[in-house]
């Protein structure tokens, strides 16, 4: 369970650490190293570089602009879940980044190490997807964002390009009358989740005018309930509403592995699913 050799150097700026990496092919960032470093053990991953970006100041915290909240890509789990912005403004991200794993790894393991790695397991993809979260890419001669909905491509892919480097993600503010809820389903081993929904709700006057539903775990990527979503709108969310509205989930290529068939991640799913958009509802009156 040793890694295969490898150089390491520690980036001292975002731009060095964007120069370290078009200097060296085969490189991978360090962040919080909770994934990469198993998967080097493991040798499922052997990167001849390794540009440790962990001290990089300006890559980690929270700030807020007007309508949106501005999350470092370097932020760790545990502060994404004592974050009094978040927990103010966006409680779904804090509710998830405190279910992940354990002490240990929300204190090292980082939002944009989570998100590059795209493990279909992870909690936050899902939660992002709800949210209409931006992610922003750097490359060393553009600034590009990329929606969290275009961001997951495969199992284990993602649309970072080998140029560039995660610098932060951007989070709409959700305003009065909304809602949210994250639950899990989790892998008693691992922790990781087996299934995850992440359910927003915003009622006016009584009834649905905006619903997201995510789940991850499910399937490879994270995916985003429309049809659900749409079946919502105009309803009132009540107990017959939300039953009626989960009958339109359509689950397209579930995983299935040793401890969970692709037949119950899809049980799970409406059950789960169900559950957080009523915990949503309910928050949100
Ligand atoms: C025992 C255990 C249990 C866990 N349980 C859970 C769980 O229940 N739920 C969950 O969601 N996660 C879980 N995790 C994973 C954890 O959340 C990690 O934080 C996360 O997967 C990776 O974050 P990291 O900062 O450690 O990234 P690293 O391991 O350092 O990096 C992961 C990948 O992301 C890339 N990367 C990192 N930062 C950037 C950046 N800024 N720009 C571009 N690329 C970048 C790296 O190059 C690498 O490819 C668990 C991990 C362990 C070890």
């Amino acid at each position: 369970m040793f890694p295969s050799a490898f150089d390491y150097h520690r980036a001292s700026s975002i731009d060095d650490a964007l120069d370290l990496l078009a200097s060296h092919s085969e490189a991978k960032f360090l962040a919080g190293g909770h994934s990469l470093i198993p998967m080097m053990k493991l040798r499922l991953a052997e990167p001849g570089v390794l540009i440790d970006i962990g001290r990089l100041d300006e890559l980690k915290g929270i700030s807020e602009d007007n309508g949106s909240i501005r999350v470092g890509s370097l932020t760790t789990h545990a502060a994404l879940a004592a974050s009094e912005a978040l927990r103010r403004d966006c409680p779904i991200l804090a509710e998830a980044a405190a279910l992940i794993a354990d002490p240990q790894v929300r204190n090292k393991g980082t939002i944009g190490g989570n998100i590059a790695h795209a493990d279909p397991a992870s909690d936050l993809p899902a939660v992002l997807v709800a949210l209409g979260a931006t992610i922003h890419l750097k490359s060393k001669s553009a600034d590009r964002p990329v929606a969290a909905a275009d961001f997951f491509v495969d199992l284990l892919a993602t649309s970072l390009a080998d140029n560039e480097i995660m610098t932060a993600i951007e989070i709409p503010k959700l305003g009065a009358g909304t809602g949210s809820a994250y639950l899990k389903v989790e892998h008693p081993a691992s922790g990781y989740a087996v299934c995850g929904a992440a359910a927003l709700i915003t009622i006016a006057n009584g009834s649905v005018s905006a619903a997201k539903l995510a789940f991850n775990g499910v399937t490879a990527i994270p995916f985003a309930a429309d049809g659900v979503s749409e079946a919502l709108l105009g309803s009132d969310a009540g107990d017959e509403a939300v039953d009626r509205a989960m009958a339109a989930l359509a689950v397209a290529d579930p995983m299935s592995d040793s401890y969970a068939s692709g037949e119950y991640r899809t049980a799970l799913a409406r059950a789960y699913g169900k559950r957080a958009i009523r915990a949503a509802r309910d928050r949100a009156a």
